[in-house]
């Protein structure tokens, strides 16, 4: 499964990196901003897409907004903080198919991955 994991720090992509790895999953592709995810998905078709809120040119939500005016099916889920949790509404309203409210364990991005799979029936 590929997976694309869109962040402005590249501290917190390599953390996420690792933990995506112990879960099994390596196959990833990165983008510091939503300006540069939609570069790589011009070229590359991720199967799940994890966009964090919060990023200079192009934000998360407006990064979704895009994606959704032309693929309404690739699962997108948001990494938001606690005080951005009010603002999930408005997330699931762009598209975004799931949340993980930061920080979390490996566990609960796991266990959050198999739920937005099995939501898009893109399971198994
Ligand atoms: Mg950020």
């Amino acid at each position: 499964m590929k997976i694309l994991l869109v962040d402005d720090s590249r501290t917190i992509r390599n953390i996420q990196k690792n933990t995506l790895a112990s879960m099994g999953h390596t196959d990833i592709l990165e983008a510091a901003d939503g300006l540069l995810a939609l570069e790589v998905l011009s070229k590359e078709t991720p199967d799940l897409i994890l966009v964090d809120w919060n990023m200079p040119n192009m934000d998360g939500i407006t990064l979704v907004k895009k994606i959704r005016e032309t693929d309404k099916r690739i699962p997108i889920m948001m990494r938001t903080t606690e005080a951005e949790k009010s603002r999930v509404i408005e997330a699931i309203k762009a598209g975004v198919n799931n949340y993980v409210v930061k920080p979390f364990t490996a566990e609960t991005l796991s266990e959050k991955i198999d739920q937005t799979l099995a939501k898009v029936g893109a399971a198994g």
